[in-house]
């Protein structure tokens, strides 16, 4: 190596911080590219000297270094961040509301984005031809493109790597991402005009963390389905939840359902950025979308297979907006739904939201680098776990530390 690595960007890698989000790419594309890690996740790999700006900029937007979230006048729920209204729905076309994760309603707005010509193309993520259980960004043009890739992809994706082809552009997108990625990319509109011109709207989705491929990969080894001979991998969707499900050469499919693909084996393999992760409800997005799943008696998820319900949060008066004109479009339907309800069918995002400190504190206590985190009301969640939950996460981070394991 000739040059002098990008001093923060190591930082963030040292520290195991990033996600994969691809922003830094974003910023350097000559110098910066994103590539699978030995352990399976999209990371960025530096090859030339980043240009003047980079340093600044980086600490700018990179999750890894800080996130700050700003209600700017919305109502800001201490565990659901920002937000205008909260409904379930679903596409009305029945084979998207078959075909998306939940509801498909995250898709449905996306059509009507296209048909609407509010935007001129949606940039997204979908299955990668030459990787199946891998993942692609791609620019979908139509309904058709839009509904090959709906569904959740359990594996890493770092949808901003080359986003700079459509900031040069003169076009309007609409972007989808994860939660980190959008919070960057709406960060870039501090320092680049062209991301809001270029991008009037961000969606995204709830996200309990990216595994590694090597989840994926254990999820066919129980399958008895050699990765060579895989065509295509859904990782659910087709259904609600639905199955996880590897087709072979020769047609035939092996599945597995979501509580034992993502619940016993996928969400083993979460890479450690996502376990601090402050947003993983998309404080950032216009619009974000997420399993409304029914509640048992006593309140937890029920993952049984049945027509599929998204979660459709509204963010922004744009969000709202664009919610309603897909309601009067007849695109898509919704009903109201209680916020006070979300934390019980959600018992993953809350235990996170309330957690994070005691994990941050770990980190803090060890003298590890950690990203600063502002608007999240780390404080006061940290306060409603109670101490035994407090201590133990902080125990348990400790814990992962000294045994090396970060
Ligand atoms: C890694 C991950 C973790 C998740 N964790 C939760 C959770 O904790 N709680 C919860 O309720 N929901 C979670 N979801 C979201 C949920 O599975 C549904 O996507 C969401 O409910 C919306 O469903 P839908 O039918 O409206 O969306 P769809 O119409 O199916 O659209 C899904 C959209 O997500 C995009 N997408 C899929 N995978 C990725 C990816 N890896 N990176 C970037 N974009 C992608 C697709 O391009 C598509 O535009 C997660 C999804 C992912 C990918
Ligand atoms: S979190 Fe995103 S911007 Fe930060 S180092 Fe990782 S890929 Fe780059
Ligand atoms: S959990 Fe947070 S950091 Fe991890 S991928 Fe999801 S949004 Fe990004």
């Amino acid at each position: 190596m000739t040059y002098k690595p990008s001093p923060t960007l190591q930082a963030v890698l040292d520290g195991q911080l990033c996600c994969g989000c691809g922003g830094c790419a974003a910023l350097a594309p000559n110098a910066v590219t994103m590539h699978i890690s030995e352990d399976g996740y999209l990371r960025p790999v530096q090859s030339q000297p980043v240009p003047a700006r980079f340093e600044e900029r980086f600490s700018l937007i990179c999750p890894g270094v800080r996130v700050t979230q700003d209600p700017a006048g919305r109502f800001d729920h201490p565990l659901w961040g920002p937000l205008i209204s909260m409904n379930q729905g679903h596409a009305t076309n029945p084979d998207m509301r078959r075909n998306g994760s939940s509801g498909g309603a995250l898709s449905a707005l996306l059509v009507h984005l296209l048909e609407t010509g509010a935007v001129d193309g949606v940039v997204q993520v979908g299955a990668d031809p030459l990787l199946p259980i891998g993942n692609k960004t791609v620019l979908s043009l139509n309904a058709a493109a839009v509904f090959a890739n709906a569904g959740s992809r359990y594996a890493p994706s770092a949808p901003l790597e080359g986003i700079d082809t459509y900031l040069d552009s003169t076009l309007r997108y609409a972007f989808v991402g994860k939660p980190c990625d959008v919070s960057t990319l709406r960060a870039m509109e501090a320092f680049d005009d062209r991301v809001a011109a270029r991008f009037p709207y961000m969606l995204s989705f709830f996200c309990a963390g990216v595994p590694s491929l090597a989840g994926a990969r254990e999820v066919l080894g129980q399958l008895g389905a050699p990765e060579d001979d895989v065509t295509s991998f859904r990782y659910r969707g087709d259904g609600w939840p639905g199955f996880a499900t590897a087709t072979l050469q020769d047609g035939t499919q092996r599945q597995m359902s979501y509580a034992d693909s993502w619940g016993g084996i996928l969400s083993r393999h979460v890479q450690f950025r996502c376990k601090i992760c402050p947003d993983g409800t998309g404080g950032f997005a216009d619009v974000v979308c997420a399993d409304a799943w029914e509640a048992d008696a006593r309140g937890y998820p029920v993952f049984i297979e049945r027509e599929g319900i998204s979660l459709i949060v509204s963010r922004t008066v744009k969000g709202l907006k664009l919610v309603q004109s897909a309601v009067a479009a007849g695109s898509l339907e919704i009903s109201g739904f209680e916020t006070e309800k979300l934390a019980a069918i959600q018992p993953g995002q809350t235990g996170k939201r309330r957690l994070v400190l005691a994990r941050l504190a770990a980190l803090k206590l060890t003298g590890r680098a950690l990203p600063r985190y502002r608007g999240f009301y780390l404080w006061r969640n940290a306060r409603s776990a109670g101490l035994v939950a407090n201590m133990r996460n902080l125990l348990g981070t400790l814990r992962r530390i000294w045994l090396k394991k970060l």
